[in-house]
This record gives C-alpha cells, structure tokens and sequence, in this order.
C-alpha cells in the first residue's frame, strides 16, 4: 500500500482537509486528462451519448467504427414506458475504405434504411473520433436525409478525442436545443415545469414526475429519461426548469433562460434533506398558489413518517463505517454525503469526473477533517486512497466496481446500471437498504485487507 504514489502532473486534482488549518482549496478541474493516467472519465462521444440516450423513439446513430458503438451500447439502463429503440445499437462501422474515401454515402445510406424499417420521431448522428479526422460532412448528410424523410436528423458533434466529457453533455444539449420551440405550447399550463437531467435508470422519473403532479404540477418533459421527441418539442412551454444532474444539462437550461425566458433551478432526488427541498423550491417558485406548498408539505410528511423508523435500523449497524465517493457529477456527491450522513456513516474520499472550482469549494466546506476530494481521478489513485483512509464503502459506476471488489470492500452503484430506483423518498430506503446489505456482508472477513486470504 505504501508504495502507492500519485501521477506527477496529478498532485493538483487531489486536496486532502486538514485538520486545524485554514487550508483554501485550490483544485484544478475542468482539464483534459493526464495522458497516460487511465483515467475513470469517459470521452467526449460517450458523454453526449449517455444523455441522449434515453430518448425512446429516436434512432441513435454512431458514425464511426464499431468500437465505439460497442463500448456504448446500451449505456444507461434507462427504462421507457412505450417505444424502446433506444436501446438499440445502429453504427455506419466505418473501415478502412472509409477512412481513405469518406463515409457520407455510408451514412446516408444507413439513415435512409434505418428511418424506413423503425419509423422514427427523429434522428441522432454522432461523430467519433475518426469522423473528426477524415472531416465527413454530416451536417450536409443529415439535412438532406432531413429534408428527404421529413423527420428531425440531428448531428451530434462529439469526436472523442476534442475536450472533456463534459463537451460531449454540451453537443447533445445543443442537439437538444435544435429540437425545443418546434412544437405547439398551446395548452401547457402556468404552473409548469420541464425536468432536466433525470434519466429514469431504473423508473426515478416516475416517481418524481409523480410527487410533482400530486402538487398539482403539470410536467411538461423529462430531458432526457423516460423521453420522447414531442415533448421535447414543446419544452419551451414550460414556466420552469428544474435541473437535477447539473454538470450534464446546466448548459442547456442556460440556453433556455436566453433564448424562451425560462428561468432554472437547481436540484437533487438523493437523501431525505435534498428530495424534500426539491419540491419546497418548485412550491416556492409558483407562490401565487399556496396549495402547491400546502401538498408539498403533504407529501414529505408522509414520506418522512414511512420512511424514517426504517432508516434508524439502518443507521444502527452502519454508524462509524466510512464511504468513499467517485462518481460523474459533483451535484451528487453532496446529496450523497448528507445521505450517508443521515444512516451513521462518514465519508473519507469524494472525487467526481466534471466538477467545477464551485463545486470542489463547496464539497471543502462539506467534508470533514481528513477527507480526500479528487478530480478525474484513476484506478490507482482510487485504490489508494480506499486503502489508507480504510473505507468500508465505494460508491461508483461501472468502472469502479471492480475496484472495490479486487480491494474487498462493499459496493454501491449509483450510475447508470442500477436497476432499482435511489432516487426520491422510496429510492433513500433502497440506498440505505443496498448500502447496508453490501457493508455488512460477512464476505468482507475473507478480504485480505481484513486478514483473510481469499
Ligand atoms: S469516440 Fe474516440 S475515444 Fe470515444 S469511444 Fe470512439 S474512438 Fe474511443
């Protein structure tokens, strides 16, 4: 475990709070990564791929070669209540002939046979990283096919390899944008709102759309879970965004405000604190009806009343263990902390692939003494840090499961292939309850870290 350092050229994205100092955390954040660093964040087609993705009657189209079609085939396992070709795979698996002669027939081609046999609302292309180096033209290709299918055919530019992540939730956004203001508004109430960033993993959308339509709330769309083309189309119509997954749609709620007037909040489902504040701060905002307050209120109560005899059994086995915390958006990790908190548990590590100075600021102000806060961080570091600040506890995605399993310690996936919803007042008891499991297993006695020698 000693002999584990860190990557020179890292030493800037990792901050540990001291105890007893006034420290002012000065993270660098928002960089390309280090090459060489096998770093846990993805490129920039797949982060434009994971928030389209839910979109469930649209063709998603990734031009490029099959790679990067694999490598994001089925992403999120985000459930749709009607159509399902999202989950569908379709790539122009560009060859080498491709790559010497272009691939914009190739594409054409494809989308006027996949638009022919699904029917599709509309279309997503996305450009990969060969696609940016032989520089085909898929604007031109996709207005064509456009004006020959008369469906919507968006591109997506999201060449891998041109920033960060982040650029990729920027592409789809403004993807996103060329859609909204195209349909009617006609009949959407005031007292309206557009979800923004819930990508109903495993039903989260439901259930929130659920709490807000009790409120007497008329949910105009959910971008992107659970989501369809048409009310994409009519999104503008809304009096209000509410944005939970910030790093991922903040861009777009911006783009709203400016172009549709359409102010925005920010929000999170996770933990009793943050799901209750979300819908006391959408009650707030249509002040003029106190009877939306007045169900608010209503409905936390009854939720805290259910949910809350539960937690405290919870809380009673887990109190003193320690959670690290690595997932994509910084938004999260502070739902998480004060989730964790509340069943007797403290965090040691939390590190996120896109946070901002904002954010990192804040999660300094939220820790306590001694915690690790990390940016676009690796499997080593990550192992590091589990290791010495004796975590009991990752919560992760995909890619840090493994971590926790080969370092022999419990695992919560909090991304995209849960399959029971943490999201809401419901998904707390299925946090407090997977956590609990997954902690108290006696199959962490084996680990060698604790002496066994499994
Ligand atoms: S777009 Fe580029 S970096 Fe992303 S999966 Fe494809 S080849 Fe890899």
């Amino acid at each position: 475990m000693e002999q584990i350092g860190i990557l020179e050229g890292r030493e800037k994205q990792i901050f540990e709070k001291k105890s007893g100092q006034n420290q002012e955390i000065d993270l660098s954040c928002d960089t390309t990564s280090l090459s060489g660093s096998v770093s846990q964040r993805a490129c920039v087609f797949c982060g434009s791929r994971v928030v389209l993705y839910p979109v469930a009657d649209a063709i998603h189209l990734v031009h490029g070669p099959i790679g990067c079609a694999a490598y994001t085939w089925d992403i999120r396992g985000a459930v749709s209540s009607g159509p399902e070709l999202h989950r569908l795979s379709f790539s122009t698996d560009l060859k080498e002939l491709d790559v010497i002669y272009g691939g914009e027939k190739k594409l054409y081609h494809s989308l006027i046979e996949l638009i022919e046999q699904y029917k599709p609302k509309a279309a997503f292309i996305y450009s990969t990283c060969i696609v940016g180096l032989i520089g085909d033209d898929i604007d031109a290709v996709c207005r064509k096919v456009a004006e020959e299918t008369g469906i919507p055919v968006l591109p997506v530019h999201s060449e891998g390899f041109k920033g960060t992540k982040k650029d990729g939730y920027k592409a789809a956004c403004s993807s996103l944008m060329k859609l909204i203001g195209t349909g009617s508004t006609e009949t959407i109430s005031k007292y309206s709102i557009n979800i923004l960033g819930e990508f109903n993993l495993a039903g989260e959308a439901w259930i929130i759309r659920e709490y807000y339509e009790k409120m007497g709330i008329e949910v105009v769309s959910t971008l992107t879970g659970d989501g369809r083309i048409d009310a994409v189309r009519r999104a503008h119509g809304a009096s209000l965004n509410v944005v939970q997954c910030s790093g991922s749609m903040t861009s777009l709620a911006k783009d709203m405000e400016e172009k549709y007037g359409i102010p925005f909040i920010r929000v999170s489902y996770f933990g009793i604190e943050d799901m209750s504040k979300s819908l006391y701060d959408v009650a707030k905002y249509f002040s003029d009806r106190p009877d939306i307050m007045e169900k608010a209120k209503e409905i936390v109560s009854e939720e805290v009343k259910k949910l809350y005899p539960e937690l405290q059994k919870f809380r009673k086995a887990l109190t003193g263990k320690k959670a690290a915390i690595y997932v994509g958006g910084a938004f999260k990790t502070f739902s998480l902390i004060k989730a964790l908190r509340s069943i007797g548990m403290s965090v040691v590590l939390a590190g996120s692939q896109t946070g901002n100075t904002e954010d990192y600021a804040r999660l300094q102000e939220m820790c306590d003494e001694g915690t690790v806060i990390v940016d676009d961080s690796n499997p080593v570091e990550l192992s590091k840090f589990i290791l010495e600040k004796e975590a009991d506890l990752l919560i992760g995605g995909v890619k840090e499961r493994p971590i926790a399993f080969k370092l022999g310690v419990a695992f919560c996936d909090h991304n995209h292939e849960r399959k029971i919803p943490l999201a809401g007042f419901i998904g707390m008891y299925n946090f407090a309850l997977e956590v609990y499991q997954s902690v108290m297993s006696p199959v962490w006695q084996f680990a060698p870290r604790k002496g066994g020698n499994a």
